[in-house]
């Protein structure tokens, strides 16, 4: 039977919101009844919908969660899209949006790679344009060139595409320099910035005392020095662009903060052509307002500065967008600044922005933790203002629950021991790749010798009565351990489990293949970096790890979960 498109249509809805509900995998069972209540006439011919409902069903569930989100999102674009953001993200709404009429932007400097911060912030911008079924913008804040390579543009750009999020618009705030310097003479013309001469020193003094300086005084002298700003009659650090303001405000941020600055440098974009930079107290909200930004959400520390973003765009007379705020997210224990994290790569304290320590997501990546992951565990937090440090397990758990169930069992025993078995046959034991996921198995064979892990062994003495993982009780006979020649005997004494005794993993004489673990610690303990933070597990791992796919997830049993970087060496990523 073919259904009508509207019946199709019903169904596809209930088996999308269904499936977005439980983890990307609709339930029959719900779907069938969800349909029924929905459309009520079609409980006579329920034995025909049925067969269909299985169809869409099967469909829906083959894809990822992201396709479904925006198949939600093309069907049903107003109510679906809000409610589902609202349900999944706990994000409140955002003061007064309109569906259909939302623009957010992600406004990163292309000044170092991106972090778990950033994907906090890409996400959270990602998520209200698609509740509101409006726009996002990828906005590169790219106006010192002393900071900026391409490099770093290209990483944001990997790191957010990575993460799934798909700018409607990516731009750089140099593609408008000329714009802003417009804004910025037309500020000073209209004496509402003015070139200032003084020196830092005495800039910062009068800041503080609240005094006005000569060159804020002297407006007739306003246009000739900005001609002189920009047809290069000064050196830099000679002058700059300051707001008028009011040098008495409670809010420092207002005392005449700077808004142009002379810069040499090459720029990754426009070269060395350009000699006059906006800050970023100027470039923000005059490209938010022309980029037509209606909600600009940024981190609390610029709460002081929204009073200035306001007046900038008062002087202008441009659009002002709602500004907002939210809590930087870091870790207990792990700076995420890339003002502390580029001094550690360039002392070569850390091997690159990739290092396993680090919360940048290329190093997250290479962990194994996984791009939904991350986007359930920021959603998870929602729209905080305290800033909490939470500690780095938490984000370990969203991707524990997601990998473990396709990370294939493994043995690894760290800083191995022999250990003989006097009395064994030997066998080929059969081992389950995973404890319930259809992973498949392999076969070991064992005579009567096998590896297992020095702390295991530490923990034996004559008598001692253990289990090897799907193979025997063992007791021991005899133990010796030395640094460089250890051994140990024991007999096998039958199969029967036994709460009683302890398991351990072990590895076959024949099967064994070295191996390494590359262990992150924490980068800081006491808030210095850690020169001990990272830790190698040298031992043998089963011969089977190298038949499976470079960079999966797996999990040593009795150790953690570790994703494979290259031949014979893994990086471990929780427990
Ligand atoms: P860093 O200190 O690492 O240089 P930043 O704030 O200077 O960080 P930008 O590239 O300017 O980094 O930030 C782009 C956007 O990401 C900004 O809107 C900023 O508020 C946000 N952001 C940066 N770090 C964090 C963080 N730790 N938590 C949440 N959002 C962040
Ligand atoms: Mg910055």
């Amino acid at each position: 039977m073919s259904l009508d498109s509207s019946i199709e249509r019903a169904i596809k809805l209930v088996t999308l919101r269904n499936a977005l509900e439980y983890d990307g995998k609709a339930k029959l069972e719900a779907v069938i009844s969800k349909t029924m209540a929905s459309r009520p006439d079609l409980r006579s011919s329920i034995k025909t919908i049925i067969p269909e409902v299985k169809r869409v069903l099967n469909q829906i569930n083959s894809l990822a969660i992201s396709e479904q989100r925006v198949l939600l999102q093309e069907m049903s674009p107003t109510t679906d899209a809000k409610k589902h953001a609202e349900k999944i993200s706990g994000l409140p709404p955002l003061y007064g949006a309109e569906i259909g009429n939302v623009v957010t932007r992600f406004p990163p400097e292309p000044n170092g790679y991106p972090h778990i911060g950033h994907a906090k912030a890409a996400i959270i911008d990602d998520e209200y344009a698609r509740m509101y079924n409006g726009k996002l913008i990828l906005r590169f804040d790219d106006t010192n060139p002393l900071t900026e390579k391409t490099e770093y543009y290209d990483a944001i750009k990997e790191g957010i595409q990575w993460l799934g999020i798909k700018p409607d618009l990516i731009k750089n705030a140099s593609d408008d320099i000329f714009l802003l310097q417009d804004y910025g003479k037309k500020l000073v013309s209209s004496r509402g910035a003015y070139v200032c001469r003084c020196d830092q020193k005495t800039i910062q003094e009068y800041r503080s005392k609240g005094l006005e300086c000569a060159c804020r005084l002297d407006s007739n002298s306003y246009d000739e020095a900005l001609t002189e700003m920009f047809t290069g009659s000064f050196d830099p650090n000679e002058a700059t662009i300051r707001f008028r303001g009011d040098m008495r405000s409670p809010n420092t941020a207002m005392r005449d903060p700077t808004l142009f600055r002379i810069i040499e440098g090459n720029h990754p974009i426009l070269g060395t052509s350009v000699r006059v930079y906006p800050t970023y107290d100027f470039a923000a909200p005059v490209e938010d307002s022309l980029d037509g930004v209606t909600h600009a959400m940024r981190t609390k520390e610029y709460e002081l500065r929204n009073e200035l973003y306001n007046a900038v765009l008062d002087r202008l007379h441009l659009r002002k967008p709602v500004v907002s705020e939210f809590s930087r997210l870091e870790f207990e224990g792990l700076p995420v600044s890339k003002r502390k994290i580029k001094p550690l790569i360039e002392d070569k304290s850390l091997t690159g922005w990739d290092d396993p320590r680090l919360p940048t997501l290329i190093a997250l990546k290479r962990r194994g933790f996984l791009p939904e992951a991350i986007r359930k565990y920021v959603l998870s937090l929602g729209w905080t203002l305290s800033e909490s440090k939470p500690p780095f397990e938490s984000l370990e758990a969203f991707n524990r629950r997601i990998i473990d169930d396709y990370s294939v069992r493994l043995f690894f025993v760290r800083e191995p021991v022999e250990l003989k078995v006097a009395n064994a046959n030997p066998v080929n034991v059969c081992l389950k790749n995973h404890p319930s996921s259809n992973l498949g198995s392999r076969s070991v064979q064992v005579d009567d010798t096998v590896y297992i892990a020095r702390a295991d062994a530490s923990k034996l003495s004559e008598g001692s009565i253990i289990r090897l993982m799907e193979l025997y009780n063992v007791k021991i006979t005899s133990v010796e351990l030395a640094d460089d020649k250890s051994r140990i005997f024991a007999d096998v004494i039958g199969t029967e489990l036994s709460h009683e005794i302890q398991k351990i993993q072990w590895v076959a004489y024949d099967d064994k293949m070295p191996y390494r673990i590359i262990v992150p610690k924490k980068l800081y303990s006491n808030e210095q970096f850690d020169r001990d933070s990272l830790e190698i597990a040298s031992g043998y791992a089963e011969s089977f790890v190298s038949t499976l796919q470079l960079y999966s997830s797996v999990q040593f049993v009795r150790y953690g979960f570790c994703r494979l970087d290259s031949d014979q060496q893994a990086i471990f990523t929780h427990r």
